[in-house]
């Protein structure tokens, strides 16, 4: 086990296996394949391919970024190897069924693998991400011929994938979505139309590009109801030729952070025909979409979470290597020894670390958690299966903006750790905070997801499953209660978990009533609150694991169970400010107007 510079290896599997149990789900018929000894052998080989072929080029990347050039994107030339291993280390398709060509992973395994990946280097994993989802709708949705067309191209990553939802007109707001197709038979159409911000959708390490297209069939519905999808190759096979299917690049966008990842200006048919193939049925686009667009979500918390990691440990790097102040007495004693001490030993920057900290591996927990309710599932039948539905869509929406918003904190508190040397371009933190900025954008903002959160999941389903959760979050706190390392802090979550019921006495009435603005008009405070609570749950649940025996003699227990404590003395307590605003009686975010703002 080699110790990489961006993530801890040991607390990567002290998470998987101690506090999920990941390696449990090979009693299942679907993962008989594998033990934990297999699962251990790809954690390293990962590991392995991100120290050599990953980490090294971050900067580069960020210094060299894809460009636009004679209709073409250009990317880094690092990527011709990348992108080749990654195909066949099976990295693309692992969760797939091994019928369709997949490994047949555990989501939760599979996320620790890219979560490796990216935080060696966030600019990569979305160019094999996007191809794997698409790849999935068309397998989910799509006829034999189109499978058979597309796919095992796909997982060799010979051909790349996206996803194309946003128009310039359209961006959170997808009814608006104005790309056409007109029939030329039943499941070919003509498309026309252009598409915005389009991630990893053209570059010159693929032979051809397979775009998954929202679309609207001449005639359908307005709105969200009339929003078809379609696959909508670059270059079409035409009796076994490929042939230009006018999908034309007009530009790449010249971006903040992740300058590595490609994000592309598309056109299709404005030069001649762009054939597209409807997916399933028509006007069901969006519903099939949700499929990619979850997936992506978490995927996207579990980027942000990779980012926050490598900042992490490139702060707690120089923290120890940084001599600066001398340490302040204590008890009262003068300190004689006046040489300088490093950083790392000033309670303020240890509490910069811990905060980091308890971030980064608390964040590691829920992606992992999120990924056991997708896994459990799949292998469940009946009101289980619908349990740990109802707990992944729940929690969805969280694991992607916890992440990316605590996680721009914790990237900053980095950064603040190395002074001014944080804000050169010399140091890597800057970019790590340039990087993870757009986490909260794409795959739905935070207001998006926030919106989702408590216009959607807390209440389907009569609160079934925001119900589910807090049963979650209650197992933890009995186990916890009856240790005396954790009793304090079951008792403070517990109480979080009460605010959490008097916000919806209080906001469920505007909803009843019709008052949907009024309702949802704190949604992202509400967000705030719940990822507070949720970071807790998860810490507790590390807290539960830990070997009572060794807390103390064990450095790296000791780090969990001070970690822990800090989680909860420094961070927990936020909940009862934002529950106090939540019950407000003014409504001034709805008040105010734009004169006002003026
Ligand atoms: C680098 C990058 C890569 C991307 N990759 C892809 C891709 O691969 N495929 C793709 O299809 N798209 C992609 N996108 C688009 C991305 O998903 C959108 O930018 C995002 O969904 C927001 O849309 P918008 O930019 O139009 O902002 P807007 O929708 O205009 O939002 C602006 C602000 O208003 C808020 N807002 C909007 N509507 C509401 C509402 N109803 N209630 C409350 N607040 C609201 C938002 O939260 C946000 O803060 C990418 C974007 C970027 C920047």
């Amino acid at each position: 086990m080699a110790n990489s510079k961006y993530f801890n290896s040991k607390t990567l599997r002290f998470l998987l296996y101690e506090v999920h149990g990941v390696h449990e789900l090979i009693k299942h018929e679907r993962f008989q394949s594998y033990d934990k000894q297999s699962f251990d052998l790809l954690l390293d080989s990962v590991e392995d391919f991100s120290n050599q072929s990953l980490f090294p080029f971050i900067k580069d990347m960020d210094e060299h970024p894809s460009y636009f050039s004679e209709g073409k994107i250009i990317i880094h030339q690092q990527f011709e190897s990348i992108l080749k291993q990654a195909g066949e280390m099976g990295l693309i398709g692992a969760t797939f069924d091994e019928k369709n060509g997949g490994l047949q992973l555990p989501v939760s395994l599979f996320s620790a693998l890219y979560f490796i990946m990216e935080a060696a280097n966030n600019h990569v994993t979305g160019y094999m991400g996007l191809t794997a989802g698409a790849a999935n709708l068309i397998l989910s949705f799509g006829s034999d011929q189109l499978k058979q067309t597309y796919v095992p191209k796909m997982l060799e990553m010979k051909w790349g994938g996206t996803m194309c939802l946003t128009e310039p007109q359209a961006g959170s707001s997808l009814s608006e979505i104005k790309t056409s197709a007109k029939p030329i038979s039943n499941e070919t159409f003509h498309i026309s139309g252009q598409k915005i911000f389009i991630s990893s959708g053209d570059h010159q390490y693929a032979e051809n590009f397979v775009h998954l297209v929202l679309a609207r069939i001449e005639g359908a519905p307005a709105g969200t109801k009339g929003v078809s999808l379609f696959v909508v190759p670059k270059f079409r096979l035409d009796e076994s030729k490929l042939e230009n299917n006018h999908v034309t690049v007009a530009g790449e966008f010249d971006k903040l952070g992740q300058r590595g990842y490609c994000t592309t200006h598309l056109i299709f048919g404005e030069t001649g025909e762009c054939r597209g193939w409807l997916l399933g049925q028509p006007n069901q686009g969006l519903t099939y979409m949700f499929q990619m667009m979850n997936e992506a979500r978490i995927a996207t918390g579990r980027m942000g979470t990779g980012i926050a990691s490598a900042a992490y440990y490139a702060s707690l790097q120089y923290a120890k290597e940084r001599p600066q102040g001398r340490k302040l007495p204590t008890g009262g004693m003068k300190n004689t020894d006046d040489s300088q001490t490093t950083i790392i030993n000033h309670p303020d920057v240890k509490r910069m670390l811990l905060h980091q900290k308890a971030i980064v591996e608390g964040c590691i927990s829920l992606i992992l958690q999120a990924s056991m309710y997708v896994d459990m599932e799949m292998v469940s039948t009946g009101t289980e299966k619908d349990k740990y539905r109802l707990l992944a869509e729940i929690l969805t929406p969280m694991a992607k903006t916890i992440p990316a918003e605590s996680g721009q904190e914790a990237v900053s508190t980095g950064l603040q750790v190395l002074g001014g040397y944080g804000y050169m371009m010399d140091f890597i933190l800057q970019q790590y905070y340039r990087d993870i900025r757009i986490i909260s954008i794409y795959e739905g903002t935070t207001g998006i997801q926030s919106l989702d959160l408590l216009g959607r999941k807390a209440t389907m389903h009569d609160g079934k499953a925001l119900q589910l959760l807090a049963e979650e979050i209650r197992l933890e706190i009995i186990k916890a209660s009856t240790q005396n390392h954790t009793q304090a802090e079951a008792q403070k979550l517990g109480k979080c978990l009460q605010s959490v019921q008097s916000v919806m006495k209080y906001l469920l009435p505007f909803a009843a009533t019709g008052n949907h603005e009024r309702f949802l008009a704190d949604a992202g405070l509400f967000m705030e609150m719940m990822s507070k609570i949720v970071l807790g749950w998860q810490w507790l649940k590390i807290g539960n694991s830990l070997n009572v025996h060794s807390i103390n003699s064990n450095p790296f227990f000791k780090g969990k169970l001070l970690t822990m404590q800090y989680f909860f003395t420094y961070e927990l307590p936020k909940v009862n400010a934002i529950h106090e605003t939540l019950l407000n009686n003014h409504s001034i975010t709805i008040e105010v107007n734009i004169e006002n703002l003026e």
